[in-house]
């Protein structure tokens, strides 16, 4: 199968064409902008590989994306190129409705005018993936989780942007008849994710013995899900998946993102205890909560188990200690971002005015 991946130097875009170049022998146009968070490094494993070409390019610009297109006849985009840092969206919002808003329609259109252009068998097997998160789905209560069928309420200005893209990505199947399937992921974590985010950021911040910030009470729930699981579900959703649906991935794992802090300074006391053997859980900071932060997010997979025959096989004591296993060993790749694009600190105060 021939895929065009857009956001494929990302942290789960990588992921997803490592597993799809390496496993399962398809060819890949990884069509990306490299914005602060793209790793190109994460692709070194199939930069030699002919079947794997990274084409610089940004989803906004019709012309790039239309002739990019043309060029690899695709069976397939899987769509993950995204402005994805909830903290940066209340920054500057601008980027993420420029990119996840208008970047998508971008997408949808120009592959609508190709699509419409294939053969009939071609276009009856073509699909359009689009990947987006939970956040859609705005903050649950104690109880409950969240299935395809639940009711859009996002709150941050990222999870609105992804919202709009989904309903977009909808659209075009509902209007056009684009072979869209839309998958909507909980909290992921593993390799190469951005040290911007909760699990690398205390990580590398407790290992330099720096103060780790926990948001309000760290009472907030997420639902943790391995990347690799992830792409894997993508990849189901992909092969398997029925055109117009929506399929929900989730870890099985939730955490409070105090005990996601302390289950790492106790992996930390264990493989690279402090000189004076003073437990990591001393640097915990409570800091100022997030604006509009999300009590607890849920997912209810049920539907991508039983028509996907996907489930996740990492749990998460095995996922997280495997994931400090990596910062400890890739120090060289954090710390060049560390030293250039991101030094650590507190991002979406909403102190300043929001804009572009
Ligand atoms: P990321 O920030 O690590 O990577 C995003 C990638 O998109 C980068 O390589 C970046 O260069 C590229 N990109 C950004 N703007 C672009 C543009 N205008 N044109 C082309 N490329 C552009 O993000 P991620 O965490 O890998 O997330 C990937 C996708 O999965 C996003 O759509 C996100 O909403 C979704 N998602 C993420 C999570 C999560 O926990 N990280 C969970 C569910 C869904």
């Amino acid at each position: 199968m021939r895929i065009i991946v857009t956001g494929g130097a990302g942290f789960i875009g990588s992921a997803f064409v490592r597993l799809v170049v390496r496993e399962h022998g398809h060819e890949v146009v990884n069509l990306d902008k490299l914005t602060y968070a793209a790793s190109p490094d994460a692709l070194e494993e199939v930069g030699r590989d002919r079947r794997y070409r990274l084409l610089r390019a940004d989803i906004c610009d019709r012309a790039a994306v239309a002739e990019a297109i043309a060029a690899f006849a695709p069976d397939a985009v899987v769509h993950l190129a995204a402005e994805s840092h909830v903290d940066r969206s209340i920054d500057g919002p601008g980027a993420f409705v420029t990119t996840n808003v208008v970047g998508t329609y971008v997408m949808l259109d120009a592959v609508l005018a190709y699509w419409r252009g294939l053969t009939a068998p071609r276009r009856e097997v073509f699909r359009f993936v689009h990947v987006s998160t939970d956040e859609v789905y705005g903050s649950l209560g104690a109880e409950g989780r969240f299935t395809e069928a639940s009711r859009y309420d996002p709150n941050s200005p990222y999870a609105a942007s992804k919202a709009a893209a989904d309903h977009l990505a909808r659209a075009w199947h509902r209007t056009y008849g684009l072979p869209v399937i839309v998958t909507n992921c909980s909290n992921n974590y593993g390799p190469y994710q951005f040290p911007e985010k909760l699990i690398p950021l205390t990580i590398i911040k407790a290992m330099a013995a720096e103060a780790l910030p926990v948001y309000g009470t760290g009472q907030n729930v997420r639902d943790w899900i391995h990347v690799l699981d992830h792409v894997q579900g993508i990849h189901a959703a992909l092969t398997r998946g029925r055109v117009g649906e929506g399929y929900n991935f989730g870890g099985a794992s939730e955490r409070t993102n105090l005990e996601v802090v302390k289950a790492i300074c106790a992996r930390l006391d264990e493989v690279r205890p402090r000189p004076g053997g003073e437990p990591h859980e001393r640097l915990i900071n409570f800091v100022d909560d997030r604006p509009g932060h999300d009590a607890r997010y849920a997912i209810d997979d049920a539907k991508a188990r039983a028509e996907l025959g996907w489930a996740p096989r990492e749990t998460f004591e095995s996922g997280l200690a495997a994931t400090v296993g990596w910062y400890l060993e890739h120090r060289p790749w954090w710390e060049a971002i560390r030293d250039g694009r991101y030094t650590g600190d507190r991002l979406g105060l909403a102190r300043e005015a929001a804009g572009a």
